[in-house]
């Protein structure tokens, strides 16, 4: 039986165990074994991760707020609710949060539509003042945005914040109720310091910044640098990604003046895993139209031990960079498909980036290059940064992308890394069917 893990039962080892058991008494045959576990599946806002299924099963693994009673399992359909539903940030108890269709993060407790202007109301900030007090003409370039204008845009900035951030508690589980179209406008999920969360079946989309602020030192001709990701983990473990999709939908990129000669980026990360995050699966989830999509690791010097993350079985599409860019951790990349052709004006840079010593390890995954498109530019590195791993396709052909990159840049990848992936249930040890069998298996919606 075709058995692609998205559709393995995801009840508890108990559960298997006791089905497992009566069945063996009944001495009844697999079809019927297989109807008793439908029969005894647990509910999609319960499940828990499966176990070995990567770094987020290590130790004591991942379940949410599979252990809620019924006063904690919420459904929400508004801002307020799920404020409300979340609670504080230090409250423990286990909870379920059903997401009933899409909230729209940017509206006040009565549901009422804010924007950019609601927010900077009373600051002081307007974009044509700030743009005339930065200009580098007259400012100059060497240092950061400070006075009047600034601090009206860090005030109008922390308007939207306070309304558009939202604090995950451990032990949550955010799931979207099938059939609803769930997920969040305009918001930013904030994993923050805490144990145990799973996010599951959610669309995130149009997570934007209405204040970016000008970094005239951010390389070498400065950058637009936006605060929101949609889902941002620091100092976060154990946490479950899974058929999740992130887009910047309906306000793309490619739809960005240029100031400064820049592009006003409004749009931060899809999913940051940074600060000493530890121990995250992403898995299912689908990545497009975006530009900077997951950063593991803020720094060069985040933290050391940490940063364990694994990626499968992801669909990344329309995006430019950061797929991950990986830091410092133990990273373990598999049956991945990235479709690098250009779409709807994301033009893609490269794929993954291994930098600061990280430990990557890309196996099955398949990539597909438009044509024109270069090898040695999938992948990318600053000379400390090592991706081992066989098993890789490039439109369909077995490729060493390392040795393709290695040959055209003099920051080299390593080859060898000090650990080998052990937690890995539902790897495929073929790339082959990837795009076919993600395109109907990925992302929010397809979940029942
Ligand atoms: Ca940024
Ligand atoms: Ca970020």
């Amino acid at each position: 039986m075709a058995s692609p893990s998205h559709r393995r039962s995801l009840r508890t080892r108990r559960t298997v165990l006791v089905s497992t058991a009566a069945m063996a008494a009944a001495g009844l045959g697999a079809a019927v074994f297989a109807m008793n576990a439908n029969a005894g599946a647990v509910d999609l806002a319960h499940q828990v991760l499966p176990a070995k299924d990567g770094w987020a099963a290590s130790g004591t693994g991942t379940t949410g707020g599979a252990q809620a009673d019924s006063a904690h399992v919420f459904t929400v359909s508004t801002r307020a609710q799920l404020v409300k539903a979340l609670g504080s940030a230090t409250n423990s108890t286990a909870k379920i949060i059903r997401i009933k269709g899409t909230i729209d993060a940017n509206a006040n407790d009565a549901g009422k539509k804010l924007t950019c202007a609601d927010y900077a109301a009373g600051t002081g900030y307007s974009l044509a003042a700030y743009l005339k007090a930065y200009d580098p003409a007259t400012y100059g370039r060497s240092k950061l945005p400070s006075g009047t204008q600034e601090k009206a845009r860090a005030a109008a900035q922390a308007a939207q914040a306070k309304n558009i951030a939202f604090k995950v508690p451990a032990n949550t589980t955010l799931v979207g109720v099938p059939g609803t179209n769930a997920g969040i406008t305009g918001g930013s999920l904030q994993v923050k310091s805490v144990d145990n969360v799973i996010i599951r079946n959610l669309t995130f989309s149009a997570t934007e910044d209405c204040f970016p602020q000008w970094d005239p030192t951010d390389g070498s001709t400065g950058n637009w640098n936006s605060a929101y990701d949609s889902v941002t983990l620091r100092g976060a473990t154990h946490v479950w990604a899974d058929h999740n999709t992130f887009t910047d939908a309906p306000h793309l990129d490619s739809a960005n003046p240029k100031y400064y000669g820049r592009e006003y980026q409004i749009h931060d990360g899809d999913l940051d895993i940074t600060n000493g995050s530890d121990l995250v699966t992403v898995e299912r989830n689908q990545f497009t139209n975006h530009d900077k999509t997951m950063l593991i690791g803020s720094s060069d010097t985040d933290s050391v031990g940490k940063l364990r993350v694994s990626i499968h079985h992801n669909v990344w599409k329309g995006i430019v960079q950061r797929a991950p860019l990986a830091r410092i951790g133990q990273i373990h990349i598999y049956n991945n498909y990235f479709d690098t052709t250009t779409l709807n004006g994301y033009a893609p840079l490269y794929t993954v980036n291994s930098r600061a010593k990280a430990q990557v390890v890309a196996e099955y995954n398949a990539w597909k290059l438009p044509s024109g498109g270069k090898t040695a530019k999938l992948l990318s590195g600053d000379g400390t940064g090592s991706v081992a791993g066989t098993g890789n396709l490039v439109n369909g052909t077995a490729t060493d992308l390392v040795a393709a990159y290695n040959a055209a840049n003099s920051k080299k990848l390593k080859t060898t890394v000090n650990w080998k992936p052990a937690l890995t249930t539902g790897l495929q040890t073929t790339a082959k069917n990837l795009a076919t069998e993600l395109a109907g298996t990925t992302g929010a919606g397809v979940l029942s």
